[in-house]
């Protein structure tokens, strides 16, 4: 907690406050020269039929492979790229190391050439004028099919800016690239999204899903959110998937995606 000092004034920074601070001062350097020197790397984890455990795509998640610290997770700089703008440059790294990806995988024949490849976008990213050229030279310098991409956006990303957001879903929805509302439910106005953008597929938080099979109300939540789902005609996938009692619940509940520990760790390629 903070102290009052000798002059009567108030020192706000405790100590937790400070160790965040000194780390952000010292990862914000850190994280330009990562981007700059190749210390990014895309983990990729399955996104699964609930019927019959056959994959469906999979979502490419960031990671910081810093040379001292090891592996960084990206809620550890996310936030931190978001807040100093790098999240330009390193979304826009992220978006054609995946298609690179996707390209590869696709001219190995023996693999199933029809999987959907999510990326995460950020708030500022996906609102910034050169996002849609980004997308299109990333597609057309790897050769990948625009529906082979599903972009996840959070509710997050939509609360500012209603008239530009329109804009650009409906141009990827032109140029045929899906999009995905992430964690859903965690948002301030969900419902309010989900009337106003046309998302191909729902993601259901997966703080909705942990425990799903002994918690009635979660299966409450799901269950009406699985149905709204349905009928706008969007794809529900639940996030988070531990356990194969969460699995039964989620099929009677008819929801037909899944992805989490339970069918796979993010991994490399
Ligand atoms: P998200 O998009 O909701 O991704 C799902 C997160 O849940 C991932 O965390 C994943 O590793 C984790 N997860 C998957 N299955 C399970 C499970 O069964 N149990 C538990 N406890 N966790 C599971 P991760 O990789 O740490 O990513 C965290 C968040 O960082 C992502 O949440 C996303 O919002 C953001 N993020 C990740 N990669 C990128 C990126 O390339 N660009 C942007 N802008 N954001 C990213
Ligand atoms: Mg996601
Ligand atoms: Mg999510
Ligand atoms: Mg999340």
């Amino acid at each position: 907690a903070g102290q009052v000092d000798i002059r009567g004034g108030f020192k706000i920074f405790d100590d937790t406050i400070h160790q965040a601070a000194m780390r952000r001062l010292e990862l914000e350097p850190a994280l330009r020269q990562a981007l700059e020197n190749n210390q990014l790397i895309m983990h990729y984890q399955p996104i699964v039929s609930l019927e019959n455990g056959k994959i469906k795509g999979y979502e490419a998640l960031v990671r910081w492979q810093h040379p001292e610290k090891g592996i960084i997770m990206p809620d550890e700089f996310i936030r931190l790229a978001e807040e100093t703008g790098l999240i330009i440059p390193l979304g826009a790294w992220v978006i054609h190391e995946v298609c690179r990806q996707v390209a590869s995988w696709q001219k190995d024949k023996s693999r199933d050439n029809h999987l959907t490849i999510s990326v995460n976008v950020s708030a500022h990213q996906f609102t910034e004028p050169a996002f849609l050229s980004v997308i299109q030279s990333a597609l057309q310098k790897s050769g990948v099919q625009s529906t082979c991409i599903s972009l996840e956006l959070t509710e997050t990303a939509l609360i500012n800016n209603s008239q530009q957001v329109t804009e650009v879903l409906d141009e990827l929805r032109r140029i045929k690239v899906r999009t995905s509302l992430d964690d859903f439910g965690t948002g301030y106005c969900s419902l309010n999204y989900l009337h106003r953008y046309p998302f191909d597929t729902l993601k259901i938080d997966q703080s909705f899903v942990r425990h799903i099979d002994s918690n009635p109300r979660n299966q409450a939540i799901v269950n009406s959110t699985i149905e709204l789902a349905h009928r706008l005609g969007m794809q529900v996938v639940a996030e988070g998937i531990e356990t194969e009692a969460e699995v039964e619940t989620l099929k009677q509940l008819n929801c037909e995606y899944g992805q989490g520990w339970f069918y796979g760790q993010p991994a490399l390629s």
